[in-house]
């Protein structure tokens, strides 16, 4: 394929393209090419507006009325119910609040309410390192009573035993962008009487999600990343109705069926709101519905059929390079298998994405040796993906990853 033809035939796509108006809806500066939204989502126009008037007239003008007023105290909610619309999960089963771990936490502790007679957590070894961190912590809590066990990716369906209370798995693996079959592999722990966690903080916004179409017990997810929420944006958390007689271990008084009658003891709410805690954090709230409600104006099956394309292009463009430059793809090609990223292995992996910021490009790296580009097809063009392998040949040509202040390891990558 021939440089113009390759331009032609980009352009044609990005022409085309359905999703194409989107972009101008996010604030992004001219010439950057950002290939990290699957880590931090890009910053939507409608935010600061929304946070303008949140600040100015909710809170300076309305102060603590506007919990009723402005509708503050149903906010996790009335955000859980449109996030479910995302992800396949009925009204009044998700509620938008806390971070991620910590709804990881309250997850597990509510499937072992649910299966007290159990003792295993299990999760796969190479899971996000926050999962198998918050399962150790309930280990340690219970005194040894809960054991927290990993094992290979491979290994998850067999190890599923009549001993193990919940499966936590991340549907769409954070490094390798491998998507997990949500469905099969809830089957396949309900047949030994278990209950998954399913961890999308990958998924939501980037594939097409059908919680109650896979049966799904519990699920947890990021609000930063695809949903395009903001730096620390609120989590959510999704409990199938079936379970909400599960008990909260986390029982603030946010989960309780009458926190304003403060009476002293704990009763939890009947429905998701037991899955609460303490007050909403209104300001990170509102910053998420904006990300929410820009996502469900677009139509997911375009989002998965843009995000694949792109990837295709991407690996295709990337052959030349793994020949010359030794880059190794660790995504696998097939669609059904892949998330919205595309991952490759490279020994100077680290200094190569430090050396791309050079060139106005941001992907990020993952130890011990991955660079992750992410696709985000809302705001992401065809010619973005050809820009992009141009800057990164251009790299490894003229060796711009070789200085000395790129082989010091920042704090964050
Ligand atoms: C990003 C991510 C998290 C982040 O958890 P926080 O509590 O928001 O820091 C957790 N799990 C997975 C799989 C992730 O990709």
């Amino acid at each position: 394929m021939t440089d113009t033809l390759l331009a032609t035939d980009v352009s044609a796509l990005d022409a085309a393209d359905p999703l194409a108006a989107f972009r101008d809806r996010f604030h992004l500066r001219e010439g950057l090419i950002y290939l990290d939204g699957n880590s931090l989502g890009a910053l939507p126009k409608a935010t600061g507006d929304r946070l303008t008037e949140v600040i100015g007239s909710e809170w300076g003008e309305g102060l603590i009325t506007s919990w009723l007023g402005a509708e503050w105290s149903t906010a996790p909610r009335r955000i859980g119910d449109k996030i479910g619309r995302l992800i396949g999960a009925n009204p009044g089963e998700i509620v938008a609040t806390d971070s991620t771990s910590v709804n990881i936490f309250k997850a597990l502790t509510a499937a072992l309410s649910l299966r007290r007679e159990r003792t295993l957590i299990l999760s796969e070894a190479t899971n996000f390192p926050t999962d198998v961190y918050m399962m150790q912590g309930i280990e340690a809590f219970s005194g040894g009573r809960v054991k927290a066990v990993t094992v290979a990716p491979d290994a998850i369906v067999d190890a599923l035993t009549e001993d193990v209370a919940v499966l936590l798995l991340t549907q769409v693996h954070y490094k390798s962008g491998r998507v997990r079959d949500m469905a099969a592999i809830t089957q396949a722990a309900h047949e030994v009487g278990a209950l998954v966690v399913w961890d999308l903080s990958h998924s939501a916004g980037a594939i097409p999600v059908d919680l109650n179409g896979a049966n799904a017990d519990f699920a947890i997810g990021c609000g930063y990343k695809f949903l395009n929420g903001g730096p620390g944006a609120p989590a959510y958390l999704f409990a199938a109705a079936r379970h909400h007689a599960a008990t909260p271990v986390l029982s603030g008084w946010f989960g309780h069926a009458r926190p304003f009658e403060f009476e002293e003891d704990y009763d939890p709410a009947a429905g998701i709101e037991r899955f609460q805690c303490g007050t909403p954090p209104v300001l990170g709230l509102s910053a998420l519905e904006v990300g929410v409600d820009l996502m469900l104006e677009a139509d997911m099956a375009e989002i998965r059929r843009k995000s694949l394309a792109l990837g295709d292009l991407f690996i295709e463009l990337m052959r030349p390079l793994c020949d010359t430059y030794g880059f190794e793809l660790v995504s696998a090609q097939g669609h059904a298998e892949r998330g919205s990223q595309v991952g490759y292995a490279h020994r100077q992996g680290y200094q190569i994405v430090q050396a791309l910021k050079e060139f106005d490009v941001i992907a990020d790296f993952r130890a011990p040796d991955i660079l992750r580009f992410g696709l985000t097809p809302l705001y992401l063009r065809y010619r973005d993906i050809v820009e992009t392998v141009e800057r990164l040949e251009k790299v490894c040509a003229t060796r711009a990853w070789d200085k000395p202040q790129y082989h010091l390891r920042a704090a964050v990558t």
